[in-house]
């Protein structure tokens, strides 16, 4: 008996340890340049038939693609065989995501045992002001908020009202009305089975949205709640057992964004950074929505080891941890002083489930749907409102926790009530600060030295070269980057945990800026990687024709703008791009110089 347990326990713990977190024997991969059906195509057949690949997903215009083996290669083996690949921007697996409650035996009630039960579900909407906030609502413009999830109960009585109905698809014809790429997109989309039927078949996203609605009005109400507020694009990723691939994810966020979405739930998470998921949630700060991620039930500090989405350092992302009654964190809520911003209700919170019930469920993905609600509250009254300014509206108006202090970014639970009242005399401000993809954040791999001594590397001093300082530019393409580095103190800060890698001919810094690039009539963008008296480090998409020579413009931190030349080159070990620095008159090297050795000082 005692071997037979052993045995099965051995063989527990040899499947766990295989367990993969990703879909076996597929990628993501994003394509080099600009994007192109001529290339993607031609690069498609080629990995059919080069490597028995077969694409399956494209989201052309960010020209990233994905292709599933079809003769049982592994994940490792097709990462090993694309990513030097020279059509190849980055391939990465595509990860396996969850939702983010408990399990939990489901006590289950009926629409009329719930009846008036606004009292219990006011247990928590009076702890965030929940129903005095609702006192506040003057507008009717019904945000869309979309829930990216297992799907949503299309018929319960709490939600059917609700449900987001596409206006430009015409039902069951057949045809993609709108060309959003969708056919018959009427209520959303099921990425998971890929049809237009985002219906729940967990129970999940039916919890979640029922708390988005009940903390914008009564979801209690008989024998159905008031008109609704705000409208529930369902879009359906994760499936029956609450699991989905981070390829379903990145659709859904872009069909968000793309068909009108203001606030973007996700309860869910799991996996590893995904660059390909990164840039989706770029493309939602670009939108101007509110991106809202559940912390995590893993108990887990997110500072030290990051969940994803919930860490991804987008602007616009709210990452939110659960609390009890009490106000105290969750047992199971991860938590992070620099990376989760505040805590909302999180446990036996009760809302609407599959089949006309209703039922409480505990976990950071009934917290974040608290923070999704006040923000569509906010949306409503100020429709041109920002999703980064409605974020600082809601991490600005929390209730400070002495337990929560340490715990998140703001050491406070959210407050609907100061969100909402705040939010209606506040002036709307379009600004959004830039924000660009940081190596130094995740794992990608650092820009390459580019000053490594020898022939044509580094400053040349001979500044006599120079003649007038312009019209010197004689190779390939121009790039005019202007506007570099306009956030020092970021940069500062990064440095301070620095250390030196290698040895180089110049002190190197990692640094994080956006930046736009002029390639001829087109602008393209690129991310700053690093800088040195050599020169820096870009990452871009755009392919620069190596040996061309680009004018930068450098603004300092003290104010002062100057202009380098530098020369494009091409680090195949790294697979970046740097500009080296090869003309500069002496004031200008003087200035590097000196602003380079602030750095340093302030790196020590
Ligand atoms: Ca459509």
């Amino acid at each position: 008996m005692f071997n037979i347990l052993l045995a099965f326990y051995v063989i527990l713990f040899t499947v766990g340890a295989q367990a993969q977190n990703y879909v076996p024997g597929r990628v993501i991969v994003k394509l080099r340049g600009k994007a192109s059906s001529l290339q993607a195509s031609s690069f498609a057949s080629k990995m059919n038939s080069e490597n028995n690949l077969e694409k399956t997903k494209s989201w052309s215009s960010f020209n990233l693609h994905s292709f599933q083996s079809k003769s049982g290669e592994s994940t490792e083996q097709m990462i090993e065989a694309l990513k030097n690949d020279p059509d190849v921007e980055y391939v990465e697996p595509d990860y396996l995501m969850n939702k983010q409650s408990l399990d939990a035996s489901i006590q289950s009630y009926t629409a009329s045992e719930v009846h008036g039960f606004v009292a219990g579900f006011g247990l928590t909407t009076n702890q965030v002001h929940g129903v005095e906030a609702w006192s506040q609502v003057t507008s009717n413009n019904n945000p869309i908020v979309a829930i990216i999830d297992t799907g949503i109960d299309l018929n319960h009585v709490a939600l059917s009202d609700a449900i987001w109905t596409n206006t430009h698809e015409i039902a069951n014809n057949g045809l993609d009305d709108d060309g959003n790429g969708y056919i018959d997109d009427v209520n959303g989309w099921n990425f998971n089975d890929n049809n237009n039927y985002p219906q729940d078949c967990d129970g999940h996203g039916t919890h979640v949205a029922g708390i988005i609605r009940g903390t914008t009005q009564d979801l209690f109400k008989s024998p159905h709640p008031d008109a609704p507020i705000i409208k529930i694009m369902p879009l359906k990723f994760l499936d029956c057992y609450g699991e989905g691939s981070t390829s379903n994810a990145i659709s859904a966020i872009y069909y968000a964004v793309r068909n009108g979405a203001k606030v973007l739930n996700n309860s869910w998470g799991g996996g590893s950074y995904s660059r390909a998921l990164h840039e989706a949630i770029i493309y939602s700060y670009t939108g101007k929505t509110v991106f809202i991620a559940a912390s995590g039930n893993a108990s887990n500090n997110n500072d030290a080891a990051k969940t994803y989405p919930a860490s991804y350092d987008v602007p616009n992302v709210i990452s939110v941890a659960a609390t009890t009654s009490s106000d105290a964190l969750a047992y199971f809520s991860n938590f992070g002083a620099s990376s989760v911003h505040l805590a909302a209700p999180g446990t036996s919170i009760l809302s609407a489930y599959p089949g006309d019930h209703f039922t409480a469920l505990s976990g950071t993905s009934m917290a974040a749907p608290f923070i999704s609600g006040v923000a569509a509250l906010i949306m409503n009254e100020k429709p041109t409102m920002n999703g980064y300014q409605v974020k600082s509206i809601i991490a600005g108006t929390v209730d400070m926790k002495s337990q929560l202090s340490g715990k998140v970014m703001t050491g406070g639970r959210v407050n609907h009530l100061s969100a909402l009242s705040y939010a209606k005399s506040a002036t709307i401000n379009s600004y959004q600060p830039e924000y660009g993809i940081s190596v130094s954040s995740e794992d990608r791999a650092l820009a390459s030295a580019l000053a490594s001594g020898g022939a044509g590397c580094g400053l040349i001093n001979d500044v006599t070269k120079m003649g007038g300082g312009n019209g010197g530019t004689p190779i390939g393409v121009i790039l005019i980057i202007s506007v570099l580095l306009l956030i020092p103190i970021l940069m500062i800060q990064k440095l301070k945990n620095r250390k030196p890698r290698y040895q180089r001919a110049y002190e190197r810094f990692e640094v994080s800026s956006h930046v736009s690039m002029k390639v001829g009539d087109s602008e393209v963008v690129a991310d700053l990687s690093t800088i040195s008296l050599g020169g820096v480090g870009v990452n871009t998409q755009t392919l620069l024709e190596q040996g061309s020579v680009v004018t930068l413009k450098i603004q300092t931190p003290d104010g002062n703008e100057m202009e380098v030349k530098g020369k494009v080159v091409w680090k195949n070990k790294s697979k970046s791009y740097g500009i080296q620095f090869v003309e500069a008159n002496s004031t200008v090297l003087e200035r590097i110089g000196a602003w380079t050795r602030m750095l340093m000082s302030s790196s020590n």
